[in-house]
């Protein structure tokens, strides 16, 4: 039975396509969406399309940025030669938050993971790759999340680079196995780097 007209029901699924939304949340904020104002519609409906059209992935670190490279790195007082590999930007994030780590970053977009099909092609691994040419990186350290994915991922880093003669270490555990590092307090996550240790 459709309770609602096509409009409405269009953008719930749309809403409800979102990760984290369920029906009756969707159903939520279109009711909400719909009672807004004309104005504050179109202020989010181009803060939507403004977004897509000119955030993209840094030339370097990959994380998301309006410009071609993002500003950490594109900062001369970073440490280029100090590598710190996430799973995604708000992993940087929270490392960023801390105000602590001077290196630069690399962000994977995803983990490998061959319950869902993801191989090493499918997240940003070859870009990593190509920065380590040159002898500008000396260490990569890898800030993969303790879930299996994320440990499966760093050993398949630390495998593929270690032979480019790059000290690859890996974060300490103290982040709880199968935490996000998002949700993981300042003081862990340096107790994990300040501990990390060599593959
Ligand atoms: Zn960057």
């Amino acid at each position: 039975m459709n309770l609602y007209s096509g409009h409405i029901n269009h953008l719930i699924d749309e809403l409800a396509a979102l990760p984290g939304i369920g029906t009756k949340s969707a159903q939520r904020l279109a009711f909400y969406i719909i009672g807004m104002s004309p104005e504050r519609v179109n202020s989010l409906s181009k803060a939507i399309t403004d977004a897509k059209a000119h955030v993209h992935y840094c030339k370097y670190c990959q994380n998301l940025t309006d410009t071609e490279v993002c500003p950490i790195c594109g900062d001369p007082k970073r440490d280029h030669s100090t590598i710190m590999v996430v799973e995604n930007p708000r992993d940087l994030a929270a490392y960023e938050r801390t105000g602590k780590y001077t290196g630069v970053y690399h962000v994977l977009h995803g983990a490998i993971s061959p319950m869902l099909g993801i191989g090493p092609d499918d997240i940003r691994l070859k870009e990593l790759i190509a920065r380590l040419a040159g002898d500008t990186v000396r260490e990569v350290i890898i800030a993969t999340n303790s879930s299996l994915e994320g440990e499966t991922t760093a050993m398949y880093i630390s495998k593929l680079i270690k032979p480019a003669g790059v000290k690859v270490t890996r974060i300490a555990s103290g982040v709880p196995v199968g935490g996000d590092l998002e949700y993981v307090d300042e003081v862990t996550l340096l107790r994990a780097l300040d501990g990390r240790q060599e593959l």
